[in-house]
């Protein structure tokens, strides 16, 4: 990866004896889905085998999940499950978008959680961690899912959580939006990148983890190449250690073990890819 600012920031942690750790989600599997979205979800496992980086999918609880749940207990153990909202309807008014509207009480959000949960409890390697649809947040979100058991909160560029439920956010989107969804771009990619890592430098938290966003249905061709390459080069860099979800709640919240393919890079393959392009 060709990116001085990138090279210059993981010199910095080499030296201070730290190790950046990633982790990966990809959105919006669903029951629902169409041949083209199946294909495109064993793309993206394929993908996952492959470069043996571990990969959470935030699944929408809807329409008939038996051939999802087939297809996962056919996918390398590194591939994980968790809950994308209830159903990935927009129900707020104005320009933010959400599931719930914000003037809806704890209940209701509680009643639609367990109805979305109940959807994908029994999926291989479900985990009870909640990650919203255009990361919206309720206001009664993180008292709802401490209440129900949840182990963590996923949604959008925190570090940690300010409610004493565990969160684990996204920081690196693979895609751009505004104009129809493409590839970010490597540069725009890797100076996001950049600044994730130096944010966690300067504040001391060397072991926030940095979250890959993807979302399988819409990459395009840069997508899909930039993401294995990627993947395997960060694999391959002593600086960077690739975690599961689980490997990232708290002891105990979560029977899922750590997988092979889940932890430190493999130092006699260091730098491979140091300079592909
Ligand atoms: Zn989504």
């Amino acid at each position: 990866m060709r990116n001085l600012g990138l090279i210059l920031e993981l010199t910095r942690w080499r030296r201070a004896g730290h190790v950046a750790r990633l982790w990966w989600r990809d959105d919006d599997a669903a029951g629902s889905a169409t041949t083209l979205d199946r294909l495109l979800l064993d793309r993206l496992i394929v993908v996952a085998g492959k470069t043996g980086c571990p990969v959470t999918l935030a699944v929408v609880p809807s329409g008939d999940m038996s051939g999802l749940a087939a297809r996962l207990a056919a996918a390398p153990a590194q591939v994980g499950v968790a809950q994308h909202g209830v159903d990935h309807t927009n129900r707020r008014e104005g320009p933010v978008a959400g599931e719930f509207p914000h003037d809806w009480t704890a209940a209701q959000v509680r009643e639609a959680l367990a109805r979305g949960w109940a959807g994908i409890a029994t999926l291989p390697r479900a985990i009870k961690v909640y990650m919203p649809p255009w990361n919206d947040v309720h206001p009664a979100l993180a008292e709802v899912l401490a209440g129900e058991g949840y182990a963590a909160l996923s949604a959008n560029g925190e570090l940690d959580g300010e409610t004493g439920l565990p969160r684990l956010d996204s920081h690196l989107d693979l895609m751009r939006w505004r104009g129809g969804a493409r590839f970010r771009g490597r540069r725009r990619f890797l100076s996001k990148l950049t600044t994730e890592l130096r944010r966690r430098r300067l504040a001391g938290h060397w072991d926030a983890p940095v979250g890959l966003l993807t979302h399988h249905l819409t990459h395009d061709t840069g997508a899909w190449t930039f993401l294995g390459e990627f993947l395997t080069w960060t694999r391959a860099r002593p600086e960077f250690a690739w975690t599961s979800l689980p490997q990232l709640l708290p002891a105990g919240s979560q029977e899922a073990p750590p997988t092979k393919a889940a932890g430190r890079p493999r130092r006699a393959t260091r730098r491979p890819l140091a300079h592909a392009a």
